[in-house]
């Protein structure tokens, strides 16, 4: 009898609710070069939430399973697979597809994750910790005893940003939308924090930092906030734009990056992955900092597969705090 398994799939551009529905297939085969993965646990980002609404970097293809990075337990082997083995909990950073029971993946697509996570733990790690290390160090270079700034710190990349930072021993400013929020970054050693809509926001950022503004901003709001941003950073500061969760049109006029010799760098984590410097680096200092002991991964509210629509409008108007999980099991 051929196996079945449920998936979830975008049909056509739209909010989460109009453009997702679940539909039943049988579970694939791996082909040459991949391996069979039951996904245990989909780590939601709000890049899943973009393509869905097709507002993302690249232009999405319907019908596609969304669902970027995902864990599971290896089933299968495909032709020429070697270094995996059967049972072994993976991360997968596959693009798409892990919004289904199962889901085939090139090997290349497997992240390493420590063997004593829980598939939930891995599918909350790799997206989230990566991308803060790259905007911390690879591009951002920061320096122990500097100030960054951390929006969104309570979503999943504010929380491993604000971890990874003290892993750094920097001193992180926190902004986040509630109270709430903000005292999640506390608990994660934020030094200060601050509401995003404070109206006294750019000064306090400033005198947080001694006065001149922040040296590192990792900017996942974009937007018209973007230019504010630039305001609250010190003379040669490093701006690293990583999001535009606003979905506002973003607007800087470059000579404000002149005034103070700022520097306004763009990163993205899919390119970073493939790129043999930022390969380097993550080889060199990514599992010196997981080992200080200060990193865990940070599950938020989980979901059952049917309830994607409700997960994806949960992240997309800021309810959720933490890493959103899918099992598509549950
Ligand atoms: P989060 O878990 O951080 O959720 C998104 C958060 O964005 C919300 O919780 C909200 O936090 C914040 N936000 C701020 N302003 C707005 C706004 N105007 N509208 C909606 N949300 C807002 O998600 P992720 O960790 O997945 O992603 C965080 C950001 O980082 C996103 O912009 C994402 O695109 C980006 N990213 C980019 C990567 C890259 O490679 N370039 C890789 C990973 C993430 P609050 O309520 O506190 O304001």
């Amino acid at each position: 009898m051929t196996r079945t398994m449920k998936h979830l799939l975008a049909v056509r551009q739209g909010l989460p609710a109009e453009a997702l529905e679940l539909h039943e297939s049988p579970v694939p085969q791996p082909g040459p070069g991949e391996v069979l993965v039951r996904v245990e646990a989909v780590g939601v980002n709000y890049a899943d939430v973009l393509s869905v609404m097709n507002e993302y970097l690249t232009p999405a293809h319907y019908p596609f399973v969304p669902g970027m990075e995902f864990a599971g337990y290896v089933t299968e082997l495909g032709a020429g697979v070697s270094g995996v083995k059967l049972g072994q909990l993976v991360a997968c950073l596959a693009g798409q597809g892990g919004l289904a029971g199962y889901a085939t993946v090139p090997v290349q697509a497997l992240v390493p994750v420590p063997q004593t996570y829980t598939p939930v733990q891995a599918a909350a790690f790799g997206v989230s910790y990566l991308t803060a290390f790259h905007g911390l160090r690879t591009l951002g270079r920061g320096q122990a005893g500097e100030w960054v700034l951390v929006q969104a710190a309570a979503g999943a990349l504010g929380r491993a940003s604000i971890q990874l930072a003290g892993a750094l021993d920097m001193r992180v400013v926190a902004m986040a939308s509630t109270e709430e929020k903000l005292a999640v970054a506390r608990e994660l050693g934020a030094d200060v924090t601050l509401l995003q809509d404070d109206p006294e926001r750019v000064q306090k950022v400033r005198e947080a930092a001694g006065g001149l503004g922040v040296p590192l901003i990792l900017e996942v709001v974009g937007g018209q906030r973007l230019a504010e941003s630039l305001r609250m950073a010190a003379p040669r500061g490093r701006i690293i734009l990583i999001g535009n969760a606003s979905r506002e049109e973003v607007r800087v006029n470059p000579v404000d990056l002149m005034k103070r010799n700022l520097t306004l760098t763009g990163l993205w984590l899919t390119t970073l992955l493939t790129d043999p410097q930022a390969q380097a680096q993550t080889a060199a200092e990514f599992g010196r900092l997981l080992d200080k002991g200060r990193i865990a991964p940070q599950p938020g509210p989980s979901y059952a597969l049917l309830d994607t629509a409700q997960a994806f409008s949960d992240l997309l108007d800021r309810r959720t705090s933490g890493k959103v999980i899918i099992e598509p099991w549950r």
